[in-house]
């Protein structure tokens, strides 16, 4: 079977690392990746490494980046299309099950793997915006002043 692979991964999966480093730069990389290796492609040659759609985040728990905590979180963003992490698997197909045990040769104890929709493969926005620290990447992203517009309180008149 012929396995073709990208040469880039896509630009969603790339900033996954990339937002990750510019709020925890001082998370470990181990165990990141984008593209595959050859060994990877042999082992897999389905996996969506292969097309630049998939991303894996290091567990790093002491320096931010604590993949327990993300794969629950990564269900609410959109782009993602399942996640593997510590011999549990989740899918948006199959998100009625809820997490299921993922029975690869491989657990994930050590990172989380992201798998990214195709119709999100160039949407760069904020992988983690509930993360209140500002990036520290000088003039990369500009803090934003949350200004919540007060809500008037004036209940109309009809209201009993
Ligand atoms: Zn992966």
């Amino acid at each position: 079977m012929k396995v073709t692979v990208v040469k880039r991964a896509t630009p969603a999966a790339i900033a996954v690392l990339r937002q990750a480093t510019a709020l925890f730069p001082k998370r470990n990389k181990a165990s990141d990746g984008l593209l595959p290796s050859a060994a990877h492609i042999k082992a897999s040659p389905n996996s969506d490494h292969n097309t630049g759609l998939a991303v894996d985040l290091t567990h790093d728990p002491k320096h931010g980046i604590d993949c327990e905590f993300l794969f629950e979180k990564l269900k609410e963003d959109k782009r993602v299309d399942y996640l593997i992490h510590r011999g549990k698997i989740w899918s948006r197909q199959r998100s009625q099950e809820g997490n299921r045990k993922y029975t690869g040769s491989n657990p994930h104890n050590k990172h989380l793997h992201i798998s990214i929709r195709s119709a999100y493969a160039n949407d760069t926005s904020n992988w983690f915006g509930w993360i209140e620290k500002k990036p520290t990447i000088a003039g990369k992203a500009k803090a934003k002043l949350s200004r919540k517009p007060k809500k008037k309180n004036s209940p109309s008149p009809k209201e009993a």
